[in-house]
């Protein structure tokens, strides 16, 4: 049965190829909108170019493919999408919203975070000086209910954590891209890794600006490697191995505490992932 209330998906930033933790991810997003008869996306945040190897695209999206992770509509891609982040910047500084900042990080290290230059009201005194756009947060103690986690709480402070959403070099920045994609493509449900757990609250402010209700979310646990750091390029985590495509599935499938039966441990990819979608228990992922 299909769940048109439902929409997923996986959103990965191409800096290079897909590793378990991210397999782990994907795998989590796509059971949990499978379980629910809903759809499930891809999307690639390919929003820097200077931190992005032109061949991690392919990669990542060759990966998923031979995982048996389709996604229900054509990939999206946020390189193709700046006119609507472009539009949705112009929207935030139209309202008050976002503001334009020169202030350099040193700058705003040795002021204690806040604006030597006073951005929020003096806003179009950038004179020369490259700038970025910055949204401009409300103060708020922030309540939202993690479907994992449970009650969360954080604090939001006006102006010291303001996030620019769109850089100095020209390129917009993902606290913008990700939420004017998921309200564009009416994404009900984000499941993702527990790292991103603190852009939650700024995130649901960007969404209240730009008109929209938030979704609702999911943060499973990061999975590390031996020295507890967390799976990603910056600790060198080697990337999956194609080839072998259940055994992976198998082994994402225990890091989630779905207690898969080791019959199945040779299981083709299809096995594997109709045994997850009919045995998915969100609850017990650790
Ligand atoms: N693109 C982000 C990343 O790879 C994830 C976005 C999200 O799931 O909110 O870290």
């Amino acid at each position: 049965m299909t769940n048109p209330r439902y929409c997923g998906r996986f959103a990965p930033s191409p800096t290079g190829p897909l590793h378990f933790g991210s397999l782990v991810t994907a795998l989590a997003s796509f059971l949990e909108a499978r379980s629910q008869g809903g759809q499930w996306l891809i999307r690639i945040e390919d929003l820097d170019p200077l931190r992005e190897p032109p061949e991690a695209t392919g990669q990542i999206l060759a990966s998923l493919d031979a995982h048996g992770l389709f996604p229900d509509e054509p990939v999206r891609f946020q390189s193709r999408r700046h006119d609507a982040y472009h539009a949705a910047i112009n929207q935030l500084l139209e309202q008050g919203d976002a503001y334009r900042c020169s202030c350099s990080r040193k700058e705003l290290q040795a002021n204690w975070g806040r604006h030597p230059r006073h951005c929020r009201k003096d806003n179009a005194a950038t004179g020369d000086r490259p700038f970025a756009i910055r949204f401009a947060l409300k103060d708020e103690d922030c309540h939202w209910q993690d479907l994992l986690l449970g009650p969360q709480h954080q604090t939001v402070q006006a102006e010291l954590d303001d996030p620019v959403i769109l850089r100095k070099e020209g390129f917009y920045a993902y606290q913008l891209a990700v939420v004017v994609d998921d309200i564009d493509q009416d994404i009900t449900d984000v499941v993702r890794g527990s790292d991103l757990l603190d852009m939650t609250a700024q995130q649901q402010q960007i969404y209240r600006a730009l008109g929209s209700r938030p979704p609702h979310w999911l943060h499973i646990p990061v999975i590390v490697n031996d020295q507890g750091q967390k799976l990603s390029k910056q600790t060198h985590a080697p990337a999956l191995d194609d080839s072998i495509p259940g055994k992976n599935l198998f082994a994402a499938l225990v890091a989630l505490r779905q207690d898969p039966p080791q019959t199945l441990v040779s299981a083709p990819v299809e096995t594997l992932l109709d045994w997850g979608q009919a045995n998915w228990q969100r609850g017990v992922i650790t």
